[in-house]
């Protein structure tokens, strides 16, 4: 029913792959609140985790359309990519400013499975989407960075050795331009643990490994500094068109699955005699769902391929995003609706990625921050925030 064009022989090995990891698996973990470490296993040593690595690092160097096919079908197989999707971008930071140091210190661990980079450290309770108004500090200090302050939804910390680490290095009063003074710091949390840093998770309503980091005169070595000092808003802004078109791959798989189950119970499931999908109260929900899903994929499919010609792809990836997170959140609404009441009970999964999916109207980008991008960068309006 949902066969994609593209990188079909690598959809029909994650696929397959997937059959390892049916509902029941993320059902116990979900009920768990458990890591998905097995699954996890199984993607890094198919080299999937290290798929957008370049060759020269031990990665598979393929373009993002490759990653978006595999997280994609991780979903479509009711899976949730989310406890290891980062592993496959968050490497972007050091491979487009590290130095050629980092590179060669960190990507091949990255993409041999050795050295988990999936932590991003960048929202704090105090500041919200406003990065810039961000308080955690690096000040100087010989040979090392200090780091104080706190992170929040820090999502796979405990399940990272490396995090990428957004911190203030020139006070906000002192920059002319609020986005300066920025850096980005590569923070080994397995020093940083013995030494100042604290992890809390987070309890949240779906499966998600996220966290609360408190980083106490955490010293980080300056030789981790990425780039230039200061500039780090940038670079991590350049890592966002990314993130967004993966994860609304992610949604596009969501949805799928989602649809799936819909279709399928409507044509099981009899009711006055008749199976409750030959009425069209039912089927036109599934329908609408399956035609806005085919709409969000066609604007991840431009995303993806405005960014693999290296063109500018802010407005796509943000659109591909909001409109695939909004046909996977329709999709579980339907889903739900057309199981009844058998949709709330755990057996059937439904609920439970109704729930995984509907973090992707805020994470990582919240819909309301991608109107106000449209509005102002292509429609020309006034800035209203
Ligand atoms: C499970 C989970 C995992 C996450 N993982 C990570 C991670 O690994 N690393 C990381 O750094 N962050 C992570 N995040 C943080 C995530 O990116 C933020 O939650 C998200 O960007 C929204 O920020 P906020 O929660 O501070 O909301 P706020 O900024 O407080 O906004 C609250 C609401 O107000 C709206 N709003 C705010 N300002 C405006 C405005 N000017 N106009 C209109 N509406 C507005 C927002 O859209 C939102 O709906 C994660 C979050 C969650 C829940």
């Amino acid at each position: 029913m949902f066969e994609a064009a593209d990188h079909q022989d690598i959809r029909a090995a994650v696929r397959k792959l997937c059959e390892g990891f049916p509902g029941e698996y993320w059902r116990r973990l979900d009920a768990e609140r458990a890591y998905p470490s097995e699954f996890v296993a199984a993607l890094t040593e198919a080299g999937y985790l290290a798929i957008l690595i370049p060759e020269e690092y031990g990665g598979a160097g393929l373009p993002l359309g490759a990653a978006a096919a595999v997280l994609e079908e991780i979903q479509a197989a009711g899976g949730n990519g989310a406890a290891c999707h980062a592993q496959i971008y968050v490497m972007g930071t050091v491979l487009r400013h590290g130095s050629p140091a980092q590179k060669a210190r960190y990507l091949p661990a990255v993409a041999a499975g050795t050295l988990r980079l999936q932590a991003f450290g960048v929202t704090e309770p105090g500041s919200g989407t406003d990065t810039s108004s961000i308080r955690t500090m690096a000040v100087r200090d010989g040979d090392d960075y200090v780091v104080t302050g706190q992170k929040i939804w820090t999502s796979r910390a405990q399940h990272s050795d490396l995090m990428v680490l957004l911190a203030r290095t020139t006070p906000r009063d002192q920059v002319s331009k609020r986005t300066d003074g920025l850096s980005v710091l590569i923070v080994d949390m397995r020093a940083a643990l013995a030494a100042g840093m604290t992890i809390r998770p987070i309890r949240t309503m779906m499966n998600h490994a996220t966290t609360e980091v408190f980083f106490d005169n955490v010293r980080v070595p300056a030789e981790n500094l990425v780039g230039e000092e200061g500039r780090g808003f940038r670079y991590i802004l350049s890592g966002m068109n990314a993130e967004r078109i993966l994860i609304a791959a992610e949604c596009v798989g969501d949805a799928k699955w989602l649809i799936g189950k819909a279709a399928a119970y409507a044509k099981e499931r009899v009711v006055f005699g008749r199976a409750i999908g030959a009425n069209q109260g039912i089927q036109f929900p599934i329908a609408r769902a399956y035609a806005n899903m085919r709409a969000a994929e066609l604007m991840v499919k431009e995303a993806i391929h405005r960014f693999e010609a290296g063109q500018d792809c802010g407005s796509e990836a943000n659109m591909a995003k909001m409109l695939a997170a909004d046909a996977s959140n329709e999709a579980a609404n339907v889903a739900i609706q057309t199981h009844g009441g058998f949709g709330f009970a755990e057996e059937y999964d439904v609920e439970r990625k109704f729930r995984e999916t509907r973090l992707y109207q805020v994470a990582p980008i919240s819909t309301n921050l991608i109107l106000a991008y449209l509005s102002e960068h292509v429609l020309g309006l006034p800035r209203s925030y």
